[in-house]
């Protein structure tokens, strides 16, 4: 085992979910932030536990090939980018396999199933200045000037930038206004420890597609000094649509306040995600890369597959941004949603979109969907309530297992993940597929570049009969002496589907061969797996099959 403060020089093996280096030394694993898989790095350890510890990169004694140089100069220090050292591509292939690890480890499936499902991570052609939002803290410096930039990571120190490459540049000059004005005008910044001063972060959203800008200052009270001065520097801006005020008073850390004033203009930005229109107050919910958002619920949408009859649940429904998509392509959508003002700004967002044929409730996903589901059989004498296809996109924790449970009973034909942390989907997926679902494609989409997070979207369906049999029982695991009977079997194949219309898989033939008496090879009704399920021949396949041995005279 190693001790503190050893000194030691490692090759980095792999990487850790938190995109941190992992290295080996002599079967001691070592977790070292800012080293990338393939980097020789010195590192001195900081802390060591008893099979593993963490230590500190001192110096790369021999570069990764995956390694670049960060666009950012604060890129290690910063708590916003974890992996910006690393190339695009494979920050991408990292994200893949961390949801190919999760599936399996937590879900339980198997790498041929992930290999089956899997499509490559969707990225983004340049993946720097994607965000539409930035939320930036204010503080005051060693010499008493006004600061703003990010947080350290893990901590609360603000590291002054004002160039952050992952948001748009017209953050920069806002940020710029809004120093100047404080200086100018002695307006302090908000300091954390005793409470006291006026200015704690200030909001920006830009519209990608309408070039709307809107700055929100959080503020500790409920006037802005000489704010016509602020304003007047501010609207001189090109785009500059709203700016407000959110007054918060509160010692936490949950940045926004209750409420916001508007101080300029009006409340809102307007934006698009491709053709649906969002209006976006300061204190709604929306996706920040909209280009990544637009492909995600693309992909969402392709899922869906929709021709226009179906009745569709999207869970966890935000503004409504996804059930809207939905909307357009469905008969009716419902959308659930447990922040009552996300549910306001969906309705609102539905009424500028002419949008007749969706509904939003607000409450808990796991309570609304339930309540529904007995609700419909008090009042529909029994009969059950169904979904053609149902949408969630949880947050971080995932669904509740209730909430599982009533999709599985609803019998939804597809469900629609959207999922932005893939170790409690994997564990959400092996709930459904124990019960009845089948994961049918899996893809990563890189809503964050230069982060260790990824969103991940699947599509499942509901288990059929034949499905079982492809994983379970393949003729090519047959032994050589199957090319006879493959033959055979397809011929059985072909004749019951041109005669019958069905299709019937090698496990129903070779469960009527054995009811009739004809030997078949022992692998044949054997699922690979103890606890595999063994579906059993419906009497109307077993009839087509047994007119099928009649015609090529086996029985
Ligand atoms: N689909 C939306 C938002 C997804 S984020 C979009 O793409 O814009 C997850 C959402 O789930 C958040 O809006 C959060 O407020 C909501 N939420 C959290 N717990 C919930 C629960 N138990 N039931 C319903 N919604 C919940």
């Amino acid at each position: 085992m190693l001790n503190k403060n050893d000194v030691v020089t490692v090759e980095i093996t792999d990487i850790g979910v938190g995109g941190e280096g992992i290295g080996r030394v002599d079967g001691y694993t070592l977790f070292i932030k800012d080293a990338i898989i393939g980097d020789v790095v010195e590192a001195k350890v900081m802390k060591a536990k008893k099979n593993y510890g963490y230590a500190r990169m001192m110096e790369i004694i021999h570069p990764s090939a995956d390694r670049v140089e960060p666009k950012c100069a604060f890129a290690r220090k910063c708590g916003g980018c974890q992996i910006q050292e690393m190339s695009y591509e494979r920050q991408l292939a990292f994200k893949e396999q961390k949801i190919r690890g999760n599936l399996e480890r937590i879900g339980g499936f198997d790498r041929g199933k992930i290999d089956a499902v899997m499509e490559p991570v969707e990225g983004m052609d340049e993946p720097f200045r994607y965000r539409n939002k930035a939320q930036f803290p204010f503080g005051t410096d060693k010499e008493g000037n006004p600061v703003t930039g990010f947080y350290a990571g893990r901590t609360h120190d603000i590291i002054a930038n004002t160039e952050c490459i992952l948001g748009v540049e017209q953050n920069r000059e806002i940020l710029e206004i809004i120093l100047q004005y404080m200086k100018e005008n002695c307006v302090a910044a908000y300091d954390e420890k005793s409470g006291k001063g006026l200015i704690r972060h200030v909001l920006i959203r830009y519209g990608f597609t309408t070039k709307e800008i809107m700055v929100c200052l959080v503020i500790n009270g409920t006037k802005l000094p000489k704010a016509d001065r602020l304003i007047k520097k501010l609207t001189q801006l090109e785009g500059m649509t709203s700016i407000t005020l959110s007054p918060n008073t509160r010692r936490d850390n949950v940045i926004m306040g209750n409420s916001y004033e508007v101080l300029w203009g009006q409340g809102f930005i307007t934006d698009y995600i491709g053709n649906v229109k969002y209006q976006i107050s300061p204190l709604s919910f929306y996706q920040v890369n909209p280009v990544q958002t637009e492909k995600l619920y693309g992909l969402a949408l392709e899922y869906a597959d929709l021709k226009g009859t179906e009745t569709v649940w999207d869970l966890y429904c935000g503004i409504g941004t996804i059930s809207l998509f939905l909307a357009q392509k469905a008969k009716q959508v419902y959308g659930v949603e447990i922040v009552p003002q996300a549910i306001e700004d969906a309705k609102n967002n539905a009424k500028i979109n002419e949008i007749n044929n969706a509904a939003f409730y607000v409450g808990k996903a796991e309570e609304v969907l339930p309540d529904y589901y007995e609700e419909y059989a008090k009042t529909h004498g029994g009969e059950k309530a169904r979904a053609d296809v149902i949408v969630v996109d949880p947050p971080r924790k995932g669904c509740d297992e209730t909430l599982l449970e009533t999709i599985v009973k609803m019998e939804p034909e597809k469900v629609v993940y959207v999922s932005c942390d893939s170790a409690t989907l994997a564990r959400d997926l092996k709930y459904l597929c124990e019960n009845g679902y089948e994961i049918r494609k899996v893809r990563g989409v890189d809503q964050f570049p230069e982060t260790v997070h990824v969103e991940t979207v699947v599509l499942l369906s509901q288990q059929k009969p034949d499905d079982t049999i492809e994983i379970d029982l393949d003729l090519d695991e047959l032994d050589a002496t199957s090319a006879e009977l493959k033959a055979t079997y397809q011929k059985i194949k072909d004749y019951v589907l041109k005669e019958f219309g069905l299709r019937v898989s090698s496990l129903y033939i070779s469960q009527v061969k054995r009811k009739c008496g004809i030997e078949v090879g022992e692998n044949y009704n054997l699922p690979k797996s103890e606890n595999a399920r063994v579906p059993q021949c419906p009497k109307e396949k077993e009839e087509a099959i047994k007119a099928a041995l009649k015609y090529f005279a086996m029985i």
